[in-house]
């Protein structure tokens, strides 16, 4: 089951009921009288305060934070095993986006769930993932445990990526940003498609796209120059 930002997902003219309603008799074929009863609980099962009342309101009276819960309780209304979770914390204050995370966490273990998050947001997934795998453009270049590719990063991308993200408050120093533009899909460079970004490129890595392969402790990585030990200082 797909849950997606809520502005995507949300109807904006339609009340929170209506929707619930309707998704629970298109989906689950619920006759018009359990589908209202099993209405009333889902807002209260992914905490939304005043599920009741909740029910009448439309989208746009809601905050952030609770039109993502409503959304997630859509999702978890026909009681996946697996949640796609594609960028749950878009637009959201940090103090937000920690309660859903928790909600989330708390909903993985209670309901035995499987979450495959999709986030550009490093803190997210450094927060909640098990296991990560890193794309660029289209493909996975690194993938493992989160200790070792969040925490010793090998693939440039990765570790580009993660010299990318803001310091501490306060810090003072520069952002050290990606050169150049990510690929269009359709005009994919040849061989490594961030061969053309790469800090660590060789002559050869715009040849065959390099295949990724286990290296250590269940990491996959596609990067022979990293591979066969050309590291580059971080
Ligand atoms: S294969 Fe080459 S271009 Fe691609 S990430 Fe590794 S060093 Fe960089």
């Amino acid at each position: 089951m797909i849950w997606q930002d809520p502005s995507a997902s949300l109807h904006p003219l339609l009340s929170i009921g209506t929707q619930i309603t309707e998704h629970l008799r298109y989906h689950l074929g619920l006759d018009a009288a359990t589908a209202e009863r099993r209405a009333i609980e889902l807002p209260g099962s992914v905490r939304v305060p005043a599920p009741a009342s909740a029910l009448r309101g439309r989208p746009h009276e809601f905050s952030g934070g609770l039109r993502q819960r409503v959304a997630l309780g859509i999702a978890l209304a026909r009681e996946p095993k697996i949640l796609l979770a594609d960028e749950p914390t878009t637009a959201l204050d940090v103090t937000v986006q920690a309660e859903i995370l928790r909600l989330l966490r708390d909903l993985v273990y209670e309901r035995q769930l499987s979450v495959v998050l999709i986030s550009h947001d490093l803190g997210v997934v450094s927060s909640l993932a098990d296991r990560v795998q890193v794309m660029y453009a289209g493909r996975v270049v690194e993938s493992g445990p989160r200790a070792q590719v969040i925490g010793a990063p090998r693939h440039p991308y990765t570790r580009a990526l993660l010299a990318a993200l803001p310091g501490p408050a306060g810090a003072r120093s520069r952002i050290q940003a990606i050169p150049g533009s990510p690929p269009l899909p359709g005009h994919l460079p040849g061989g490594c498609a961030f061969h053309p970004r790469c800090a660590f490129a060789v002559p050869g890595c715009a040849g065959e796209p390099p295949p990724l392969v286990p290296v250590e402790s269940g990491v996959l990585l596609a990067c022979p120059v990293e591979h066969f030990g050309a590291r580059a200082p971080k």
